[in-house]
């Protein structure tokens, strides 16, 4: 089948940290990271071009860090490291069953990914690797959803599909709140007036 027959020929897929830790407190759990690997691979061969965002909540978030009294943009960037150690994990996972992919970094780390490179990433896709981009923006006191959305928006991505532990937005954490009410729909204005 060819990209023209899917909705979408560019998307992101955003996924937090704790989505690949599967029922384990911490870190990665492999068989967890290979059944992810298993459904990109699904969507590449359908001729769609993959971009990737891996969070780090599974390994460190810099927000717990700098709680425990850790500098916050030291501790900041301990997250961006975990994330990189996330797309090595999905990289491995992913050329296992064959599926090209390049990690790519916003913080330059030569021996063990490429530097992001906007026009390289770009020829990537089209050369039907999946790009995975690691270490969030290179910015202290962001998010990889952040990263998610900038990336998205620098490959000219159709759509972003988010893989969390929560199945939409609401207006409190449904896990601590059982009146915790979904938005089928929400802008951007509502968001900062409520
Ligand atoms: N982070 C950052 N800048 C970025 C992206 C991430 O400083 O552009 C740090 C931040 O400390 C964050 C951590 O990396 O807590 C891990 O990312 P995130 O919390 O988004 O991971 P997820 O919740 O998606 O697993």
């Amino acid at each position: 089948m060819s990209a023209t027959a899917t909705k979408y020929s560019r998307v992101m897929l955003k996924i937090s940290g704790e989505a690949l830790m599967g029922d384990q407190g911490y870190g990665l759990h492999p068989p967890t990271v290979a059944r992810i690997a298993e459904e990109v691979k699904s969507v590449r061969d359908l001729g769609v071009e993959i971009c990737m965002v891996i969070g780090g909540g599974n390994i460190f978030r810099g927000l717990q860090g700098s709680a425990q009294g850790m500098e916050r943009t030291t501790a900041d960037y301990m997250g961006m490291l975990a994330t990189v150690m996330n797309a090595l994990a999905m990289q491995s996972a992913l050329e296992a069953i064959g599926v090209f992919t390049r990690v790519i970094s916003a913080i330059p780390m030569d021996q063990v990914c490429e530097p992001y490179i906007r026009r390289r990433a770009v020829r990537h896709l089209e050369k039907k690797r999946v790009c995975i981009f690691a270490a969030g923006t290179g910015n202290p006191y962001f998010t990889t959803d952040t990263a998610a959305t900038l990336r998205a928006s620098e490959m000219a991505c159709q759509a972003i599909f988010k893989g969390t532990k929560v199945d939409g937005v609401y207006d409190k954490d449904p896990k601590k709140h059982g009146d915790a009410r979904r938005y089928d729909h929400v802008t951007y204005d509502e968001v900062l007036e409520k």
